[in-house]
């Protein structure tokens, strides 16, 4: 049995209360994650208080040079972070080993570098100077979810500490394994004590109450749009900065002029990858009438050909995260069916331990159904057909999320002005998931406040101070 303890001012630190934790690929207990008290909460809060003076206080050199041996040290921890990300999500080991540690140590390397060269602005006119300085906040919350779970709470810390903030970390109970390891590599980086604390325990307790202390004027977090209404609510009311990253349902829109083998290999990977599990997963693919039928039957043959199986392995698929999701996951499939929605393929759990489900597809079903109005998060995907650029448009927009979208055609201006049309925050053309950490990113509508990445994150850990001088002529 493993045990993940709290990680409070540079130390390992117990509490009195356990959660178990679920290897979703066996369905069975193999850890247990400290379920975190009030007084664990105060003790995160007060080191990180007595952190701060020094942390933020220090040159930006030093700070960045201490958050990119931290991004070496994951480098150098690859093997293993990866394999206990696998186990602790369910999600294939490589997806862990390419796309997860990588990640994690890449949001270090980022923001240790985006500080040093952040500069601040000044403006003249002939009687005054305006100088605007950007200063850290203070101690920050960063709560975070369980679908890439070193990838995303890195992608919190790691601007909020480089700009000097004291952090308590609050990652998902469900998926507390790479982040304890976090910990005890923060101090091995040479982070002072206090300056990151991380904090295991369910949401509505340890989560909400972080969100709710006044010793914490800012939040951030990724997660469910349900959570995020109720941390908005909760974080209004005391006039705390509030970033919310959440939910989506974005749609893949293919128009005929497609590279067509590329749409419908990069569809397959965009609805399937990490299990679905990813906030921006293509879960409504939109094809444009005249290829309907040739796009889905090359569709349907690839998503025959995913492996589902052993993480560990080498497979496109793994577990899902845990019992509850796979019955809801499974829940929407079969009652799309009742709605009238035709079984393309998949729609079953597989036939072994652990809480594997088939990649799943639909179609036929009406635009106003649940399986195409609620984010699944899970393996599941419509397809529908449409006639026109307008009517793409029009249903692309339809669902109360606006995350991202991806747009395929050869046609450049079509591409941009459906790319202006659709209310999403982040708009892929053909492609999907490329990212560059300097760009924004996030959702508009359900999808959340906010934007992270770049200069983004630099500027919400920051409070905004102007300063204006008088020239005296
Ligand atoms: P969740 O909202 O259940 O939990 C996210 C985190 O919030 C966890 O650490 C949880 O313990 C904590 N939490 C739960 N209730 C809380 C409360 N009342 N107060 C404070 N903290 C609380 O989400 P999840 O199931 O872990 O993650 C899946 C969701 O996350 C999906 O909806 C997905 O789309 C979304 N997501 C969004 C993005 C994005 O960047 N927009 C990225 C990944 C995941």
């Amino acid at each position: 049995m493993q045990y993940f303890e709290n990680y409070i001012d540079g130390k390992t630190s117990a509490t009195e209360d356990y959660l178990d934790v679920y290897e979703p690929a066996t369905g069975r207990v193999y850890g247990q994650v400290a379920n975190s008290t009030a007084s664990d909460l105060e003790q995160a809060i007060s080191a990180a208080k007595a952190a701060f003076p020094t942390w933020s206080g220090m040159d930006s050199d030093r700070r960045s040079r201490i958050l990119l041996r931290l991004s070496e040290l994951i480098e150098e921890n690859l093997d293993r972070l990866a394999e206990m990300e696998s186990r602790d999500t369910g999600k294939p080991l490589s997806h862990a080993r390419s796309i997860d540690i990588p990640r994690a140590a890449a949001n270090f390397r980022f923001f240790a570098s985006a500080i040093v060269s952040w500069q601040s602005e000044s403006n003249t006119t002939e009687n005054a100077l305006n100088y605007t300085r950007r200063v850290p906040i203070g101690v920050v919350g960063c709560i975070s979810p369980w679908n890439l779970p070193l990838y995303l709470f890195t992608w919190k810390l790691a601007p909020a500490l480089a700009v000097g903030n004291c952090v308590i970390g609050k990652p998902s109970e469900l998926t507390p394994a790479t982040a304890t390891l976090l910990g005890e590599l923060a101090s091995a980086a040479g982070l002072p004590p206090g300056v990151l604390n991380i904090l295991h325990g369910k949401g509505a307790h340890v989560g909400q109450a972080l969100v709710s202390h006044e010793g914490v004027p800012a939040i951030s977090f990724t997660g469910g749009t349900d959570t995020g209404r109720t941390i908005g609510r909760l974080a209004a009311g005391r006039f705390k900065k509030v970033s919310l990253e959440l939910g989506g349902k974005n749609p893949v829109i293919v128009f005929e002029d497609c590279n067509l083998t590329e749409a419908v290999e990069t569809s397959i990977r965009s609805a399937f990858a990490n299990q679905g599990e990813i906030c921006l997963c293509g879960s409504r693919i939109l094809v444009e009438d005249s290829i309907y039928d040739r796009f889905k039957s090359m569709f349907i043959k690839g998503v025959n050909e995913l492996r589902v199986g052993d993480p560990k392995e080498k497979v496109d698929m793994g577990a899902l995260i845990s019992a509850g999701h796979l019955e809801k996951v499974d829940r929407y499939v079969q009652e799309a069916k009742k709605e009238g929605a035709e079984l393309l393929t998949g729609g079953h759990r597989l036939n072994r331990d652990g809480y594997f489900y088939a990649p799943t597809a639909l179609e036929g079903m009406d635009n106003s159904c649940r399986i195409v109005q609620e984010e699944v998060f899970g393996p599941v995907v419509t397809l529908q057909p449409f006639k026109s650029a307008e009517e793409a448009i029009r249903l692309a927009n339809s669902t109360p999320y606006g995350l991202a979208a991806s747009i395929w055609t050869s046609n450049v201006n079509r591409a941009h002005q459906v790319a202006h049309q659709v209310k999403a925050g982040v708009i892929w053309i053909n492609c999907w998931m490329l990212r560059d950490l300097r760009t924004p990113f996030g959702g508009m509508k359900a999808s959340g406040v906010g934007r992270e990445g770049g200069e983004e994150a630099l500027r919400f850990f920051t409070e905004t101070q102007n300063v204006c001088v008088a020239l005296v002529k």
